[in-house]
């Protein structure tokens, strides 16, 4: 990840940002900062970059050159995210800084004074971005602020990869105490289920105290997280159907749109796919207006919602598959040894390899942290990875290295790794992909019947509205689960 800073004080941002984990990602290389001093393109002969408010007013502006000739500098004609940092932005959250990190490069243009020519700011800003309903005097320190959120959630920045996914604010819960030595400190002991050893029951203390502590002190994020829960009990009661729904969900990525009874819209933001389930054709063509503009992936349970799906966004049939579900607690045996996780040194690999996908897909998967490699003497002969909304998927193994048990030991390590991150692991098997379906079957993952046609090649990277491609999944016997990919 690259972070570029446009700020008339260069020194204070990479002063601020060299120190402790930030500090040390960057020595490693997994991230860099470089600060650019706007001064240093203006074409005024004694240096000034800001001049009086056309209309009168107090205070100084930035003024539109220096701003766009150093944005160039850095952009080369290339598109790169820009973030202007505004008390007049949407407020900088965890979902945010969670978007943000999947982006390779992004550009943080700093304001000071009164702020900057409105001209500039429309050429250049992709996002208004502020830290809180206050005014400070320039944008280094929000820069600061968000560019260490941010940092910390790319791969590899926390030796700890999950340390991030049990923090506040993920799933609408604040985290719950910590305590470290001594055991008793001015006559208080560390609770007893702590030094207990048991897993299992410390998961369950952890998550009451999360509870407790988010409703004391956030009762607006309790209430989310309520209704979340609620809903993902009821969607529980048909759990091979909507397991997608209560993962999205539980796992703090989809937002619910709509939910009344048995009708539910579900929009996982990041990956922009739209989840809904509904009782009957009226509340469907109903939700469907709801659906976001930037909707990529469809997904519903109903067989009727076909054809209003179709004929609103213009879809057709693609795939027939399964949707496949991992519900036994036990971690299955993963008998291939040498199974990592993927950098962008694999991406050549993973691209040339795997092309049901855009290599802008598997670049963004391997960015995630998300895909793993099988290695044979050092050499990678295969993966498996987890798709944008959050199913297993996106496995390959070399011609000759089937049949021997890689396949299957990635699958498991896959499955695996998503129960340690507590998820329950789920996915889609295309119906005439027989391997993939004995390899889940020989994992002992329940299988459901799904229903499909071909990718639709005329689409430009599966992202226009008109022409939409679809994908079925039956989940049962009259049921369905439709995936569309627009
Ligand atoms: N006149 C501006 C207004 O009323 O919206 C405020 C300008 S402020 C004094 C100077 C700069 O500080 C802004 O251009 C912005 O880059 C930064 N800034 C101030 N408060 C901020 C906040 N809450 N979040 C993000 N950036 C902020």
């Amino acid at each position: 990840m690259k972070f570029h800073i446009l700020t008339l004080f260069p020194e204070m941002v990479m002063q601020g940002l060299n120190t402790s984990i930030i500090g040390r990602a960057v020595e490693k290389n997994i991230i860099s900062i470089d600060a650019v001093n706007i001064r240093d393109y203006t074409t005024d002969k004694h240096g000034k970059v800001d001049d009086y408010t056309y209309g009168g007013g107090a205070g100084m502006l930035m003024q539109a050159q220096p701003v766009f000739d150093a944005w160039k500098a850095i952009t080369e004609g290339k598109k790169v995210r820009t973030i202007y940092v505004t008390p007049q932005g949407q407020t900088f959250n965890q979902k945010l800084a969670a978007e943000l990190a999947r982006e390779e490069e992004l550009i943080f243009l700093c304001g000071h004074y009164e702020g900057i020519d409105e001209r500039v700011l429309e050429e250049t800003v992709t996002d208004y971005v502020s830290i809180g309903d206050y005014v400070l005097t320039g944008g280094e320190l929000p820069a600061m602020v968000m560019i260490d959120a941010i940092s910390r959630l790319v791969p590899e920045v926390l030796h700890n990869e999950v340390s991030a996914e049990t923090e506040s604010f993920h799933n609408d819960l604040l985290e719950y105490p910590q305590y470290s030595r001594p055991e008793e400190w001015h006559g208080k002991r560390v609770p007893e289920v702590l030094l207990s050893g048991n897993h299992g029951k410390i998961v369950e203390w952890r998550l009451e105290q999360a509870k407790k502590r988010t409703k004391e002190r956030r009762p607006d994020l309790y209430k989310k997280y309520i209704q979340k829960e609620q809903l993902i009990k009821r969607l529980s009661k048909d759990k091979r159907n909507n397991i997608h729904i209560m993962e999205s969900l539980s796992r703090g990525k989809g937002e619910i749109l709509y939910e009344k009874g048995k009708n539910v819209l579900v929009y996982d933001r990041d990956s922009k796919v739209c989840m809904i389930t509904v009782e009957n054709r009226e509340m469907g063509e109903q939700l469907l207006t709801l659906v976001p503009n930037d909707v990529q992936l469809f997904t519903t349970s109903q067989g009727f919602m076909n054809d209003l799906i179709c004929s609103r966004f213009q879809c057709q049939v693609l795939h027939e598959c399964f949707q496949i579900c991992y519900t036994q607690r036990e971690p299955l045996s993963v008998k291939h040894k040498d199974i990592r996780q993927l950098t962008l040194e694999h991406l050549s690999y993973v691209q040339e390899h795997y092309q049901n996908e855009s290599a802008e897909y598997m670049k963004e998967r391997i960015l995630a942290g998300v895909m793993y490699g099988a290695f044979v003497e050092g050499q990678l002969v295969g993966f498996v990875g987890e798709h944008a909304e959050g199913s297993l998927g996106l496995l390959y193994v070399e011609e000759a290295y089937r049949g021997t048990g890689i396949g299957k030991s990635l699958e498991a390590y896959m499955i695996n790794r998503h129960r340690e991150w507590g998820y329950i692991p789920y996915g889609h098997v295309i119906v005439e992909n027989e391997i993939s379906r004995e390899l889940q079957e020989s994992l002992g993952l329940y299988l459901q019947k799904i229903i499909s046609g071909g990718w639709n090649e005329n689409i430009e990277n599966n992202a226009c509205i008109a022409g939409a491609t679809v994908v079925i999944f039956e989940c049962c016997e009259n049921e369905m689960v439709l995936c569309y990919r627009v």
